[in-house]
């Protein structure tokens, strides 16, 4: 479990408490949060805790031993990569938010696991090598992004291509964030928290401002375009308030399969972690009546610009969209910190793609040597931005 004091690893966690006999925790891996790591450790006794900051790695040490725990602690990024790879697991669940995350789903999907993938960014910034790491590790990889999860289950189960299966198109479906319905103009004082307070999500802070910016659904096409090898026009976002239609997908002869359910990640959880069998998930069961009705309207690409930067770097293709998620990462962090206003997130991305030179990105030195570059020109903008 990679990121596993997160919102995901929560809700991955909560999944496997409820199936004792099916699963095993082996290894939990986390960022910073040491005090987290050790309570999940005391309540899923895995043979294996991981702590990415190195500098954690005693104290780490010592609440295990306080408590009595006998269990194996590594440290440091490389340790998070040999953890993906481990031979006492067969089941790796990708939660690290954001670039960090990339080399550990990488090395998940070459040791063959099986790969529960909620870390978008790491598809975004190497599609080609993610899918030739599967290739090679023989295993399989099942999306925990709702909307992928959603699309998942209503593909045939052979994936000979989409022309194939009589796919004509995907739909995405999107809240539309907390800011739904907002025009450009107010949205020039927006908060941190403001801009966290998903009306139907609880999230990550990081995926929360992706979520009202828009640039979530934007990374969420390209993660499609590479999990479902689907051209980008292909590829439609439709905004859904209510968040019970997860995606949907339309065939040639004019059915739409559409998955839906309450808005719980437990659900795409379970499903992949049980696939091809299904368990319970601890979610409800959707009222469709008290729900009454499902609405839908087009994405306002205007205020929400986001949205067709991704669409952009996607047609681009190369390292575009590696610079896009650089970007926004650190646009993101940046507004978090209450260093960028709300509205330059959108400017600071389109400046990056401007700025950072293109380049064709085969190898993972490659992706890692275009994130870096793209993170370098992000800053410079941030910091001209300020001034
Ligand atoms: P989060 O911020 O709640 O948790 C992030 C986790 O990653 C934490 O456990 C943290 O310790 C770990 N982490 C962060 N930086 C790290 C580093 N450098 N090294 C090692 N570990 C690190 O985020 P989240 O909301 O759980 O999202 C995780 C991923 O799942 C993101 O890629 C997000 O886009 C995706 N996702 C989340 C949701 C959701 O409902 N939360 C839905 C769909 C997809
Ligand atoms: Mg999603």
């Amino acid at each position: 479990m990679l990121g596993a004091t997160g919102s995901i690893g929560a809700s991955a966690l909560d999944v496997v408490a409820r199936h004792p006999d099916r699963f095993r925790v082996g290894a939990l891996a986390a960022h910073r949060n040491v005090a987290a790591l050790a309570e999940l450790c005391a309540r899923f006794n895995p043979a294996l805790a991981v702590i990415a900051d190195a500098s954690l790695e005693a104290e780490l040490r010592e609440r295990l031993r306080a408590a009595n725990l006998p269990i194996r602690v590594a440290a440091g990024a490389e340790a998070l990569i040999e953890a993906a790879a481990d031979a006492a697991c067969d089941t790796v669940i990708a939660a690290i938010v954001g670039a960090a995350g990339l080399e550990s789903t990488l090395a998940a999907a070459r040791a063959g696991k099986r790969l529960l993938l909620a870390n978008k960014e790491a598809v975004v910034m190497a599609g080609p090598l993610l899918r030739a790491a599967l290739d090679a590790g023989g295993g399989e990889l099942l999306p925990i992004d709702s909307e992928h999860n959603a699309v998942f289950q209503c593909l045939p189960p052979a994936r000979a291509g989409l022309d194939a299966a009589g796919v004509r198109r995907i739909v995405l479906t999107a809240s539309g964030g907390p800011f739904r319905g907002r025009r450009m103009e107010s949205l020039d004082a927006i908060t941190p928290d403001m801009a966290c307070a998903h009306p139907n999500w609880r999230m990550g802070r990081k995926i929360s401002v992706d979520s009202a910016t828009l640039m979530n659904k934007g990374l969420e096409v390209i993660e499609a375009h590479f999990l479902f090898d689907a051209p980008a026009e292909r590829i439609e976002v439709v905004v859904h308030p209510q968040s019970i239609v997860h995606s949907m997908v339309e065939y040639a002869d004019g059915s739409v399969l559409a998955q839906l359910g309450n808005p719980d990640m437990r659900t795409a959880l379970a499903y992949a972690l049980a696939w091809p069998e299904r368990i319970d998930a601890g979610v409800a069961a959707l009222d469709l009546l008290r729900i009454a009705r499902l609405d839908f309207e087009a994405p306002d690409r205007e205020t929400f610009a986001c949205l067709d930067l991704a669409y952009g770097a996607l047609a681009a293709g190369g390292s575009a969209p590696i610079t896009l998620n650089a970007a926004n990462e650190e646009a993101v962090a940046a507004f978090l910190a209450g260093r960028l206003p709300f509205l330059a997130i959108p400017q600071v991305i389109e400046n990056a793609m401007e700025m950072a030179p293109a380049s064709d990105v085969a190898t993972l030195a490659g992706v890692i040597d275009a994130d870096l570059t793209a993170r370098r020109v992000a800053q410079r903008i941030i910091a001209s931005a300020k001034d």
